[in-house]
């Protein structure tokens, strides 16, 4: 491995591919150091294998899908925007397409042709990458940073890797099967960063007393109002799917982030399930009133036969009989209100190994949004998942990666330049 570069990128995700690739193209010496044998493992288990790569939304109608504080991404995104990676991608040979909710997927719907697109376009541009070398730790030096590399598989070998500017692209928590260990929590520490709590987001919610029957049925056009000591605080509508891990799917992971912080204060969590926001309650009186006269039937006399048959015309099949088990005294009456709020106590949810997305990290007021460089040491540059930075799921994420990394690699390409003497 060589001993001196401009910069050390340490992660091979999407952020840490994306400041290499900005660095480098600015002319600096740049090396990348990704403790897998190849780049992009997350990237490549992205919308399902297809990875949605970003959202096409402008800025206004993007920002309300990043949290905790949208602004400190905003210099980011405007120097890398969702038009930017677009652009990239095509000029490297890597066509897209905008599907419903304005998400952008590759033309191939294969998440692994974007990690390589990026990985081989690195590599064109001149950044080194060393592959299975997992950064130890990073210390100050003069006029620079030193990274202390272990290379697993070669008798635990450690080399050093001096730098005058080193970004930290390791990712969070989350899906540790891809390379995320939180070294990138445990490099800030050394360099005096605090870290706000981290948690898993996008992640499944497990009710109380959840019906096995339930698992594999999918929703369409439902919604979900998230309450939180009693207090309504999140209301969506969309898709929703029940897994082995509970509640899960678009809707579940958008409310999941407010319900884990929740669960984690001890808060009482529940759910409220609509299974016809489409209708109010009145339209939905009306229509189990068509329904039952249809089954020549009324509300006083619809008896279990009856009540199967109608709810066969207002849920799919399979919803029937979990539907019925959580509601043991149904009839005519309080059908009206189980269809429009069936409630739901959040007793857990699933951790890291399986959520989307870890918020939580680096703490925004101690980097400088502008440059994405750290306030603790001016060689020292942050990007993507580590920052207490995250987003809903349509693209949000990754394209948080992207601007974040990409704005890194920039700043420190300047800051490195401008040190160099003038040929
Ligand atoms: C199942 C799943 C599906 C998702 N789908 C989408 C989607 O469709 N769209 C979307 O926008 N977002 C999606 N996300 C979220 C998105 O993938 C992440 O937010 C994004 O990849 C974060 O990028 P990153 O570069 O910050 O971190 P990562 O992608 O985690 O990359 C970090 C890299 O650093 C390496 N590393 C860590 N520590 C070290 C070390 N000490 N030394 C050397 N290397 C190290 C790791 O091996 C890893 O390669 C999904 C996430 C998951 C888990």
């Amino acid at each position: 491995m060589q001993r001196k570069c401009d910069i050390a990128v340490i992660g091979g995700g999407a952020a840490g591919l994306m400041a290499a690739i900005q660095a480098a193209e600015r002319g600096c010496d740049v090396v990348l150091l990704e403790k897998n044998s190849f780049c992009g493992k997350k990237i490549n288990i992205t919308g399902k294998g297809r990875c949605n790569i970003t959202n096409t939304r402008p800025w206004d109608e993007f920002a309300p899908h990043v949290h905790p504080v949208a602004a400190f991404l905003r210099n980011a995104f405007y120097h890398f925007s969702n038009e930017s990676i677009i652009a990239l991608l095509n000029r490297i040979g890597l066509e897209t397409v905008v599907e419903r909710g304005e998400r952008v997927y590759p033309k191939s719907m294969r998440a692994r042709d974007v990690s390589q697109a990026l990985t081989g376009y690195a590599e064109q541009v001149g950044v080194h990458i060393e592959f299975n070398c997992d950064v130890l730790h990073v210390r100050p030096q003069e006029n620079g940073l030193r990274c202390t590399c272990a290379f697993p598989d070669s008798n635990l070998r450690t080399e050093l890797l001096d730098a005058r500017a080193v970004i930290v692209a390791t990712g969070g928590l989350s899906y540790p099967s891809t390379g995320a260990t939180g070294r990138g929590y445990e490099i800030a520490r050394d360099f005096g960063h605090s870290l706000v709590d981290t948690f898993p987001s996008l992640t499944a919610l497990m009710p109380e007393r959840f019906d096995p029957d339930l698992i594999g049925i999918e929703l369409k056009n439902v919604a979900l109002q998230l309450y939180v000591d009693r207090d309504s605080v999140q209301y969506e509508e969309g898709e929703l799917a029940f897994t082995e891990g509970g509640i899960e799917g678009a809707l579940g992971f958008r409310v999941s982030r407010k319900a884990v912080a929740a669960l984690r204060k001890k808060q009482r969590v529940e759910l409220a399930l609509d299974l016809k926001p489409g209708l109010s309650r009145e339209q939905l009186e009306n229509r189990i009133t068509r329904e039952l006269e249809a089954l020549h039937c009324t509300r006083a006399s619809l008896g279990p036969l009856k009540m199967k048959a109608l709810l066969r015309t207002l849920m799919p099949e399979r919803l029937i009989t979990p539907f019925l088990a959580a509601h043991p005294n149904l009839n005519g009456q309080n059908l009206p209100d189980a269809l429009k709020a069936w409630r739901w106590r959040i007793i857990n949810h699933t951790g890291y190994e399986r959520a989307v997305v870890t918020a939580g990290g680096v703490p925004q007021s101690e980097l400088i949004a502008k440059t994405m460089r750290s306030r603790q040491n001016d060689r020292l540059y942050f990007a993507g998942e580590v920052i207490d930075l995250d987003g809903d799921t349509g693209g949000y994420n990754l394209q948080i990666a992207f601007s974040t990394g990409a704005l890194a690699g920039a700043s420190a390409a300047a800051q490195v330049l401008k040190e160099k003497p003038s040929a």
